[in-house]
């Protein structure tokens, strides 16, 4: 039987930081994973840079079924907290763009800060340490492990959502959650591609690797990033983040003309240069293998710019301001960057991220029902909620 005060299952982003904090503060503490390696999700995060933080970060980044959750923990661990760690460990960065704060080199440099900072604070950290079963004790938990027996005073469960199951995702936190009695919100793949039904996939897959900046809309919610053709669907930026407002069947709305406007663009030409093609007028906005395919797909009339009706400008005008596209789906968690869903936040405390109705049980980061957006929101939801916990744990 090995006793320890705090066991954090669970060695990503969440449970490492909780961990020394917790550890820091005197409190005996071991970590257990499944996995071999900790942090593989910061490992392969950023394109294996690490978005580690946002400096624009605040509760308006973030989807939850009770948006003022979030508020206490970010505003009492923020990114400006996690960026002087960042710098006290010589850790180079710079601001890719949108305040999304990157390692010059690699995410690695962020698991080594963890595992430092784990160190330091005599942490624990087992891998490959399967959790059979939890029970509650009069003192705490019992768990049994392939590793053996544990007991502990408290518990905290930072086993992430569903997004990429090869990278060690599973369903446990929810289970743990619904063991004890607490609700768990349903979850879907979010910062997510979308796939295409067939017709809309034949012909915009002609576009496969073009990227143009775009408003993105759907269901009250506006993102202005890059969409990214892809040869199964639409991607990129923009497209991740509408993902996560996106509900089976809702349409997205896309302006592709942000910084132009499409009506303006027409009556020009037709005064400018009325002998112009269609096309060679939208040469001068897009990309000349997309004008192709936007022609053909919306079955426009590629003839002089005069000769296009009030009602035909009107429209083309419309459909590239205005663009309405159903996706036929996402690609699901294979690809996602994060869950949304999870531990229903009403069952836990803002302060502390324990269990309302079960004494010494924590959740933290993903599993809860707090996601980010896309742009390093996400682990500074780790970070902030990891060290809610870690404080009294
Ligand atoms: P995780 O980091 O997922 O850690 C959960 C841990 O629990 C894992 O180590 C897992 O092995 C373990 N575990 C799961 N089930 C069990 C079990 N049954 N038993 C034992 N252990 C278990 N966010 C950003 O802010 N910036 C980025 O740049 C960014 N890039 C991303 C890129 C990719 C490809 C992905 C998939 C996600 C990215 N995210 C990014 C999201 C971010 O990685 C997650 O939101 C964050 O890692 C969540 O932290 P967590 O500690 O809650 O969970």
């Amino acid at each position: 039987m090995i006793k320890r005060d705090v066991i954090v299952i669970g060695a990503g982003a969440a449970g490492l930081f909780c961990a020394a904090q917790a550890g820091a503060r005197g409190r005996s503490v071991e970590v257990l994973d499944h996995a071999k390696k900790v942090g593989r999700k910061i490992l392969m995060s950023g394109g294996g840079r690490c978005n580690f933080t946002n400096m624009y970060a605040g509760p308006e980044n973030f989807l939850s079924q009770n948006p003022h959750f979030c508020k206490s923990a970010l505003s009492r661990y923020t990114q400006w907290d996690f960026i002087g760690l960042v710098a006290e460990y010589g850790i180079a960065y710079h601001e890719k763009t949108l305040g999304q704060l990157f390692c010059d080199d690699s995410a690695k440099e962020i698991v080594d800060l963890l595992l430092n900072e784990c160190n330091k604070a005599d942490v624990t950290i087992t891998t490959r340490c399967d959790i059979l079963s939890v029970e509650k004790t009069e003192s705490g938990y019992s768990l049994t492990t392939s590793n053996g027996e544990y007991e502990c005073e408290s518990l905290v469960i930072a086993t992430g959502g569903l997004s990429m199951p090869k990278l060690g995702a599973t369903p446990f936190g929810y289970k743990i959650a619904q063991q004890f009695g607490l609700n768990v919100l349903p979850t879907r793949a979010a910062l997510v591609p979308f796939t295409l039904h067939d017709k809309d996939k034949d012909t915009l897959a002609e576009l496969s690797g073009i990227a143009v900046d775009v408003y993105a809309s759907c269901n009250d919610t506006t993102f202005k990033e890059a969409m990214l053709f892809t040869h199964r669907g639409l991607s990129g930026p923009a497209m991740l983040q509408i993902s996560s407002y996106w509900e089976a069947g809702d349409c997205l709305s896309i302006n592709m003309l942000p910084n132009d406007d499409a009506t303006a663009l027409l009556q020009t030409a037709r005064t400018e240069t009325p002998d112009a093609l269609l096309a060679t007028c939208l040469n001068k906005v897009f990309p000349k293998r997309m004008v192709q395919s936007l022609i053909e797909y919306h079955s426009w009339r590629n003839v002089p710019v005069k000769q296009l009706t009030h009602g035909e400008c009107d429209a083309i005008a419309d459909t590239l301001e205005n663009w309405q596209i159903k996706p036929n789906g996402t690609e699901g968690y294979r690809t996602a960057e994060v869950t949304i869903g999870g531990v229903d936040t009403n069952d836990l405390s803002s302060k502390t991220m324990m269990a309302k109705n079960v004494e010494g049980l924590y959740f933290i980061g993903e599993v809860v029902d707090v996601t980010g957006w896309l742009g390093g929101f996400n682990f500074q939801w780790a970070w902030s909620s990891g060290w809610a916990a870690g404080q009294v744990v």
